[in-house]
Formats: C-alpha cells, sequence, structure tokens
C-alpha cells in the first residue's frame, strides 16, 4: 500500500473510531484518534475488577449473528467468540418475579407456564413491527402520530399476557432502552421491533472469550524473544511480570548470534497454542514449550485467547517480515 501523506484526525475511539482508524491506517493515511476518557472502547467496556477470571461487561457485548463486519474484525485479530444463544431471550433464562426465582420454564415455581406467555409477548412485539414500513423513517407510518402520542407503558397494559409476563416486559423495557415504560415512544418501540423483534426466530448471538486488555494496566500476555548473543527470554504478564526461564533467559544453538555488538541478526519467531501445549519455536526448532495450565494461572496468564503482536527491547531497530497466524 502507497502511503498517502496526509493526516485524518479522528474523534472518538469507539468502535466507530477505532475501526474507522484502522482501516483508513491500513489504506495509507497517517491516522490520529482523539479520545476524551482515560480508555479506548468508549460504550464496549469490560469490568474485570470484582473476581481474577471473571468478566462483566458494562456496555455493548452480544454480537448477532448478522453482525457481519464484527464477526469479521473478531476473526481478523483472533479473537475467539463463544455462542450465547439469543440475547433477547435463551431456553435457560431465569427470572425473579413477586419473591418467586427460578427458571421461567418451571410451571412448578410460576403456577403457570411462564414461558410460553413470555413468548405470546414477544408474538406481540412482532406484530407491532407491521406498523412500520421502514425503520429508519418511522415518522413516515402510517399512524406515526397516535403511536408516539402513546407509550411503551400502554402497549404492556393491553397486551394479552399475564400479569408476570407484564412485568418480564417492563424489565426489558428498562434494561433495553433505560427508561421506563412510560418515557418510552410506542412508535420507537415500534421501530425497534421493526428492526429486531419482526421475526420470533432467535437466531444465536456470540461474545468475545477472554482478550487479554493490552494497553491498559491489566494486560496479560506471554513473549519469546531471541538475542544477537544466542540468548532466548519467554516472559510475560499477568499483569505482574513473570519469567518463565529465569531471569537471564537461556542459550540455545538454534538462536543466531550476531558477528558483533551492532550487528544485525536475522530471527524466525513462532509462538504456537496447540491443545494443551505451548511452545515457541525459534528459527525452526521449539527452544521452550509449557503446558497450558503452568501458563493460564495465578499470577500469569488470564487465558491463552487473544490478540498477537509484537514486544521490542528498548534501543532496537527491528526489520518485521511475515508476521502472521496460521491456524490449524
Ligand atoms: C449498556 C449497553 C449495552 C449495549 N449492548 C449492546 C450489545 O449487546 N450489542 C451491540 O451490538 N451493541 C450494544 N450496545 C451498543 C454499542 O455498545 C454501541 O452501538 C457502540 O459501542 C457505539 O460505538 P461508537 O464508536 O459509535 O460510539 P461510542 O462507543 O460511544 O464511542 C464514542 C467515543 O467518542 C468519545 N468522544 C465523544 N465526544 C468526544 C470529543 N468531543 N472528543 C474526544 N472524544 C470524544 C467518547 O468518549 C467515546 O469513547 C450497548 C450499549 C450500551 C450502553
Amino acid at each position: 500500500m502507497q502511503p498517502i501523506n496526509k493526516t485524518v484526525t479522528i474523534i472518538g475511539a469507539g468502535l466507530a473510531g477505532l475501526t474507522a482508524a484502522y482501516d483508513l491506517q491500513r489504506a495509507g493515511w497517517n491516522v490520529v484518534v482523539l479520545e476524551a476518557r482515560d480508555r479506548v472502547g468508549g460504550r464496549v467496556y469490560s469490568i474485570r475488577s470484582f473476581a481474577r477470571g471473571q468478566v462483566a461487561e458494562g456496555g455493548g457485548e452480544y454480537i448477532d449473528a448478522h453482525h457481519t463486519r464484527m464477526i469479521a474484525l473478531a476473526k481478523e485479530f483472533n479473537l475467539k467468540l463463544g455462542l450465547s444463544g439469543s440475547w433477547q431471550s435463551q431456553s435457560g433464562d431465569w427470572a425473579c418475579f413477586e419473591g418467586k426465582a427460578g427458571r421461567v420454564t418451571d410451571k412448578a415455581i410460576w403456577g403457570f407456564d411462564l414461558a410460553e406467555e413470555i413468548e405470546r409477548g414477544w408474538a406481540a412485539m412482532a406484530e407491532l413491527s407491521k406498523n412500520i414500513s421502514d425503520p429508519y423513517q418511522p415518522q413516515t407510518a402510517h399512524e406515526a402520530e397516535r403511536l408516539d402520542a402513546m407509550s411503551a407503558a400502554d402497549w404492556i397494559r393491553v397486551v394479552d399476557v399475564h400479569p408476570i409476563a407484564k412485568k418480564y416486559f417492563i424489565t426489558h423495557i428498562r434494561s433495553e432502552y433505560t427508561c421506563e415504560p412510560e418515557r418510552l415512544s410506542l412508535l420507537d418501540l415500534c421501530r425497534n421491533a421493526k428492526m429486531y423483534y419482526s421475526s420470533t426466530e432467535r437466531l444465536p448471538s456470540s461474545r468475545v472469550i477472554g482478550g487479554n486488555d493490552l494497553g491498559t494496566d491489566q494486560q496479560s500476555y506471554l513473549y519469546c524473544a531471541a538475542y544477537g548473543n544466542g540468548n532466548f527470554i519467554v516472559r510475560g504478564f499477568g499483569p505482574a511480570p513473570f519469567q518463565m526461564n529465569g531471569g537471564r533467559g537461556g542459550a540455545n544453538p538454534a538462536v543466531n548470534k550476531a558477528a558483533g555488538p551492532g550487528e544485525p541478526v536475522t530471527q524466525e519467531i513462532a509462538l504456537s497454542v496447540k491443545g494443551d501445549r505451548v511452545e515457541c519455536a525459534i528459527n525452526g526448532t521449539v527452544v521452550a514449550g509449557y503446558d497450558k495450565s503452568a501458563l493460564v494461572t495465578a499470577g500469569k496468564l488470564t487465558s491463552t485467547d487473544g490478540v498477537y503482536g509484537l514486544r521490542f527491547a528498548h534501543n532496537t531497530e527491528v526489520i518485521v517480515t511475515g508476521l502472521g497466524i496460521t491456524r490449524n
């Protein structure tokens, strides 16, 4: 790609800004991203502070089956996706209403078929979508004015489902739209129904598993580096630094030696994760290997899933060729 000698400034390091920056940089632009907060991600924010190994999402989480660009990006950055069922509702869902709690499918708890009542509510929601022809122009709907004068609460009042299922939809409106149903225009609920709920078929969504928080104070990663004196090191951050082959590393005949201090040297380095093993190969020879259990443990890695990259020592001039990932 020919560099374009122009700079573009992007305001905001949310998904939109970061994706634009990534695409523009690959197209040859100089890119500057300005972010007001002290972190990137915007409305996507993973919270990992309450228990080791546990991740809660404070913002965007579910990648729907039709979010093809997000799925392609996750693949490109080697982020592992796990199927999570539909974000709308799942077969194993639990609920807690009126002092009772348990699976929505458990008739013994509720005294009636709550799951079926909720399904009837979703079917009624799908019916709402028929009020809208173009979700991007809801104001052009046949009855736009009348619908906009009503609220989601008006719909919940008349929808023909059990009172506890009504409470389920009140909770849905609160959590999805972060407002009371009285504050949500019925026209907007119809618009959302058109976009997301017009079919009662539930496609599974995905969530990113693991990740390594690169660039944060919680970063967790492993690296293998070769020196021009024939030594190599395997170290990491979890987030505190840890060493896998001692403070000074170890020598291995596979590591190429430079002719002298400051002289160039070429090393081919590969880190592989296969089954339960993590191995580092230098110039085609495996110089170190570990069971995953020795790496994914307290004080070391949180996961062997995530993105890959490069780490350099200070004052090193490096030419990188052939950086990539191979999946078997
Ligand atoms: C609780 C919650 C749950 C969600 N769940 C899902 C979900 O499951 N699936 C899904 O697909 N979507 C979900 N979303 C929506 C999704 O998170 C957003 O659509 C998406 O993250 C928006 O990305 P963005 O880059 O457009 O905006 P943002 O993420 O808002 O990024 C904008 C960035 O710009 C910065 N900024 C703003 N003004 C300035 C300025 N003047 N100067 C410098 N920086 C500035 C902000 O600080 C922010 O970092 C959810 C959102 C929330 C809040």
